[in-house]
């Protein structure tokens, strides 16, 4: 159980522990801010360790010639963060308080702690389509994936007939990317119009690899060790067919793990964390920092993530070295006194 000084705030706590809030530990402690991680306690949907938990083999993170498996990495990110000296608790935050100063984060066992500074890399999840064996398949490496920039190049995808449900902009984009190494894709929408921007849609029809499934939903997955079909629902007839696939891409939108943080510092439209200035971590609220998938709706990228991982150590550093909340209380704009350093 870590040291925790319930009298004295902490400099920075991290709450996340997927490759943006390792990254960000492994910068405040090296920068001797003495860190404290909550890692999550985990559920079914989400594990300590983020997202890279639920995959195989991780081909595209720098400095891993052969690859990794997700869980790997993600061990050597925290045993990592730990040699510096994070210390680390196995909790959720269920509620934060960002109107006191310090703040005041409440965790799922009750424990409150306060802090000058957060970084908020809480990650986001891949919605799946709910079918029992569409998981399984997921988390075994069985052709089933909800991220096609990630595993959509390795080898049992290659000149197979490739599935892709959802008929957004993550769908055109996973289907157009599919089409470098597949024989054919196949885009299952459940309505007869994409809801893709226009010019999207205009690459996908535009595709001759491309074909689509209009009005049609996914009833079952097929498949023991690995994908073998699809089961195919008339969304109007109610009519069932099968489809063989050897691949299932379901790419129909993500959640932002950003619940607990109602009301309490500034989202976008659709649930992520808006970080106002351009290049910065900074949130709506001075002294909190946001990174990884939980601000970012576009890259979603274990690379990213630990990207701006480390850009919001360095901002809540910076930040807590130019007076942190005293700077606020004299109401000095934030963004300045963070470029200044
Ligand atoms: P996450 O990895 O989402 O981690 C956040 C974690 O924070 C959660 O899991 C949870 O443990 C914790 N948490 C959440 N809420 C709370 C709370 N209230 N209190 C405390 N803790 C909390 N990207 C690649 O670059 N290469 C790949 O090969 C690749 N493969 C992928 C395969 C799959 C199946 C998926 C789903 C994604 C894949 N990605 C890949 C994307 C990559 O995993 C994400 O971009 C990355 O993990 C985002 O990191 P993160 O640190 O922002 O958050
Ligand atoms: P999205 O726009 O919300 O689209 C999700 C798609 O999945 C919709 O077509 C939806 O169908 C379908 N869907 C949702 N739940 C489903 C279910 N249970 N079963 C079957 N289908 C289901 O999500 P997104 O495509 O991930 O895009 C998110 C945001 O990122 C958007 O603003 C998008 O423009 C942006 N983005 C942009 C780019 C780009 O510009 N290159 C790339 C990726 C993402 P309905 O249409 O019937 O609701």
């Amino acid at each position: 159980m870590p040291d925790i000084d319930v009298k004295e705030p902490e400099q920075v706590v991290i709450i996340g522990s997927g490759p943006a809030g390792w990254t960000a530990a492994i910068y405040a402690a090296r920068a001797e801010l003495n860190p404290l991680v909550f890692e999550g306690q985990g559920s079914k949907t989400m594990i300590p360790g983020g997202q890279l938990m639920f995959t195989t083999e991780v081909e595209n993170y720098p400095g891993f010639r052969d690859g990794i498996t997700g869980q790997e990495l993600m061990m050597e990110m925290r045993a990592q963060a730990e040699r510096f000296g994070t210390r680390i608790l196995t909790e959720d935050i269920v509620e934060v308080d960002f109107q006191q100063r310090p703040f005041v984060l409440t965790s799922s066992r009750g424990k409150e702690v306060r802090a000058d500074s957060v970084i908020l890399a809480t990650g986001a999840n891949a919605r799946w389509l709910g079918l029992p064996n569409e998981e399984r398949l997921a988390q075994t490496g069985g052709g089933v994936s909800a991220c096609a920039v990630c595993d959509g190049a390795l080898p049992h995808f290659r000149e197979k007939v490739l599935a892709v449900v959802g008929g957004g902009d993550s769908a055109m984009e996973d289907a157009l990317y599919l089409t470098k190494f597949a024989e054919e894709v196949v885009v299952i929408h459940r309505r007869d119009e994409l809801r893709a921007s226009k010019i999207m849609q205009d690459r996908a029809f535009a595709n001759e690899k491309i074909r689509f499934e209009w009005d049609t939903e996914v009833a079952e997955v097929l498949g023991d060790e690995e994908i073998t079909g699809l089961v195919l629902e008339d969304t109007t007839s109610g009519e069932q067919r099968e489809l063989a696939v050897s691949g299932m891409f379901v790419a129909i939108g993500h959640d932002p793990n950003t619940g607990f943080l109602e009301g309490q510092v500034k989202l976008k439209e659709n649930g992520y964390i808006e970080c106002p200035v351009n290049f910065r971590t900074n949130t709506s609220v001075p002294g909190v920092f946001a990174a990884g998938d939980v601000m970012d709706d576009y890259y979603r990228q274990a690379v990213s993530a630990a990207g701006t991982g480390c850009m919001a150590a360095l901002d809540a550093e910076r930040w807590l070295a130019h007076g942190g909340a005293e700077s606020v209380a004299a109401e000095e704009p934030v963004a300045e006194v963070v470029e200044a350093g």
